[in-house]
């Protein structure tokens, strides 16, 4: 496939050109036109979008020419299988724009094998977890049964393949150091999928203990080694995880979906780069790398036959709407202009810290060097949830999160987790970073906990004084009106 060369913009990413408001007006009318109560909730969600300081770490803002690549008939295509093996006709614009995303994402990302189709990052997991049970569990099975396809196995060997499928076993981040749920917990697939167990971050650090996965790795023999994460602070070595893999014959699988944009902004170099490291690498292609919503996975050449096999495997069919709108996103981060963003994102979370540390608050691990950070928010006397509300009524959205062996659990929490993508792409710097940490702590020193109803203490309720929750609105509407959201788009 060949590439175009991905040129220099001539407006930023979220300004939107004459065509784009004109494009995102005539939809909307047409739109309106068979069910205005959705046009009007695409108009508010746009006026939330740009009203509140966004600094959920895995959210973002799509540009213009991404998010109109979804709105088109590619949609209306199905096209299961893989660019030239389809099982449908007709399917020649679904392969061009397929090929073309892998293609910018093999040379974005140096990897040798890139698969488009996942529809989300779990979506993107469960392919790489069949992937790899499919490459180390089923072909030598086959193999040894002397067999080409599951159909030829005999109904004995069938059944001991099926067990032994069931049977493998992943290694993953704990889910209150910061891994997600999809990395072997039992409230999701993976948990029931596999025998897990996970290792966790120092206990005076609140690091990554690589000396605690390299034990836990020999003890317990993973399959599947995953690293990655959702919430740690840190950035992870790559080439240490797959030391360790290669030293219990796993496969390490990283699951990069929160600093992918890092990756390929080229802020995570060397040994914090997955992909010369992974077997296989998955990734979200909406948090940090800006693009539509949906997955990616890119893998090593062994694995790419069995990556390919995601749909139907795993996958329903192919959105050949969203493909498009990842290789627009692609084509994007490819540009040097994208490794200044992704720069600014990791510097701009250093001020961010820095703002918060100065200012009495505590962070896990004592800052960030990716896009996120972890506020205790326990010193302010608030749960996570409280803290969360609070700073939502400000005007602040974030979202909380457990932090390491957090007396709350996961659903009030001790944490909020804040991140710099979505600002950075607005425009904010340092300076207003600073003064987002400002304001941030103004709310969490002025919120208080409240009683329940009946008088009981409540780790949900909570009380804010209505002047701080303006006076720090309007700091943050000053802030966001200097750097407008899709700045031309003119919706009234
Ligand atoms: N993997 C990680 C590390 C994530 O943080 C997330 C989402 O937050 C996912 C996977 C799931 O992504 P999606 O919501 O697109 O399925």
């Amino acid at each position: 496939m060949t590439l175009t060369t991905p040129s220099t913009p001539s407006v930023p990413p979220t300004a939107a050109s004459d065509a784009a408001a004109t494009a995102y007006r005539s939809a909307l009318e047409v739109i309106g036109a068979v069910e205005p109560a959705v046009a009007a909730a695409i108009h508010a969600e746009l006026d939330d979008q740009r009203a509140s300081l966004k600094l959920i770490a895995s959210e973002n803002y799509a540009s213009p020419a991404t998010l109109l690549a979804m709105g088109t008939w590619l949609s209306d295509k199905y096209a299961e299988g893989t660019a030239g093996h389809r099982f449908y006709a007709g399917c020649r614009n679904v392969d061009t724009v397929e090929r073309l995303a892998a293609a910018h994402a093999t040379a974005l990302f140096g990897a040798p094998h890139a698969y488009l189709q996942p529809h989300s990052g779990i979506d993107a997991n469960l392919v790489a977890f069949w992937a790899i049970l499919a490459q180390r569990v089923e072909a030598p099975a086959l193999a040894a049964a002397g067999a080409k396809h599951v159909n030829d196995l005999s109904e004995d060997d069938w059944e001991q393949l099926r067990r032994a499928l069931g049977e493998q076993r992943m290694l993953g981040m704990a889910l209150d150091a910061g891994g997600h749920l999809t990395h072997g917990f039992r409230p999701n697939i993976s948990g029931k999928m596999f025998h897990q167990r996970s290792y966790g971050t120092d206990p005076a650090t609140e690091l990554l203990d690589y000396d605690q996965v390299r034990r836990l790795a020999r003890e317990f023999r993973p399959l599947i080694l995953m690293a990655g994460y959702s919430a740690y602070p840190r950035k992870v070595n790559f080439a240490i995880m797959r030391d360790i893999a290669d030293e219990v014959g796993a496969t390490l699988l990283v699951d990069m979906a929160h600093f992918a944009g890092l990756v390929a902004g080229k802020v995570f170099t060397g040994e914090f780069d997955p992909v010369p490291h992974a077997h296989l690498v998955t990734t979200t292609t909406h948090k940090s790398l800006r693009g539509p919503r949906g997955g990616m996975v890119l893998c090593q050449r062994e694995f790419a036959d069995a990556v390919d096999h995601g749909c139907p495997m795993v996958l329903g069919g192919p959105l050949g709407h969203v493909m498009a709108a990842k290789a627009v996103a692609l084509a994007e981060a490819r540009r040097p202009e994208f490794a200044a963003y992704a720069r600014a994102v990791a510097d701009n979370a250093l001020a961010l810290a820095d703002g918060l540390l100065r200012r009495g608050a505590r962070l896990v691990t004592g800052g960030t060097d990716n896009h996120l950070m972890l506020v205790d928010v326990s010193g302010f006397g608030l749960t996570g949830r409280q803290a969360e509300s609070a700073l939502l009524d400000a005007g602040i959205v974030t979202n909380r999160n457990a932090i390491p062996r957090d007396p709350n659990g996961a659903w009030y929490t001790s944490g909020v987790r804040i991140g710099t993508p979505a600002l950075t792409t607005r425009g904010f710097g340092a300076d207003e970073f600073d003064a987002t940490a400002a304001l941030i702590v103004d709310v969490l020193t002025a919120a208080a906990p409240a009683a329940a109803p009946d008088g009981s203490p409540s780790k949900a309720r909570y009380q804010l004084p209505a002047a701080t929750a303006a006076r720090v609105r309007a700091a943050a509407a000053e802030l966001l009106d200097a750097h407008p959201l899709y700045p031309g788009l003119d919706l009234s």
